[in-house]
């Protein structure tokens, strides 16, 4: 019975995904195939076809932004169950964005303790951490701190972001993972976090957020210890 709801869950989380994604993308995609004709058709006015190129650039622009936050490692569709060393995939996570960091002058500190394995989808992970990452590095325009710490107890794996960023207020966090909530206007997707808490549902995870406005923000990430279930099983049977 769980098994089939977890099942459930989890194809509804691929497929609310997959119909945003098309949705997404076929927008922008269909304004520049727009423009494109319209190009082809008329000798417009050099300022015009200027113009018409400015918002094509920018609509496909913003294409390759929802594919980033949906698709920079993920599959959509495959979902393949392994395990996961949460160092490994973090500090994987880590040096992809750090081209990032460092246009924003954001110092981070990786803090990992031993050796930590979870169970998931290896590519779905970093997809999740690569969105609150990106997250905290923007939210640190002018430089700032990031830290991701880990720490394992008995039943649980924790996984601990920090940025000294801009912060949330209370609505901000309550509208967090909403889906195309943003305040980055044209910048933003507002689809990051969404995906995030879908794929760590998916994974059995949690996520507890906590935020001071102009101070920064906390993402808590916790998943179940696959070693601590496996004990409990073999103990019940
Ligand atoms: P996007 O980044 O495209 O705006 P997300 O779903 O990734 O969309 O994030 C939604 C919103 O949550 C952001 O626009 C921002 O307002 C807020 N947010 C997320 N993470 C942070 C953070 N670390 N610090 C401050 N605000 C954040
Ligand atoms: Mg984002």
């Amino acid at each position: 019975m769980r098994k089939q709801l977890v099942k459930a869950e989890k194809i509804e989380a691929v497929s609310n995904i997959s119909a945003s994604i098309s949705h997404e993308i076929r927008n922008p995609l269909t304004s520049v195939k727009g423009f494109l004709q319209l190009l082809g058709e008329e000798d417009y006015p050099v300022e015009k076809r200027n113009e018409f190129l400015k918002i094509a650039t920018e609509e496909v622009n913003r294409a390759e932004q929802v594919i980033d936050d949906y698709l920079t490692f993920a599959r959509p569709a495959l979902e393949q169950v392994e395990e996961i060393n949460v160092q490994d995939e973090l500090s994987h996570v880590f040096s992809v964005l750090m081209p990032l960091a460092n246009m924003h002058a954001v110092e981070i500190n990786q803090v990992y303790s031993g050796n930590i394995k979870i169970t998931g989808d290896r590519l779905k992970f970093q997809q999740a951490f690569i969105n609150i990452v990106k997250n905290g590095l923007e939210a640190m325009p002018s430089g700032g701190f990031m830290t991701v710490e880990t720490v394992k107890s008995t039943r649980e794996v924790h996984i601990i972001i920090k940025d000294t960023g801009y912060g949330m207020n209370e609505e901000q966090l309550n509208r967090l993972g909403e889906p195309y909530y943003s305040t980055k206007g044209k910048k933003g997707t507002g689809l990051g976090m969404m995906v995030t808490y879908s794929i760590i549902r998916a994974m059995k995870g949690r996520i507890k957020v906590s935020s001071i406005v102009g101070k920064g923000s906390v993402f808590h990430v916790i998943f179940p210890n696959p070693h601590s279930s496996e004990k409990l099983r073999s103990q019940n049977s």
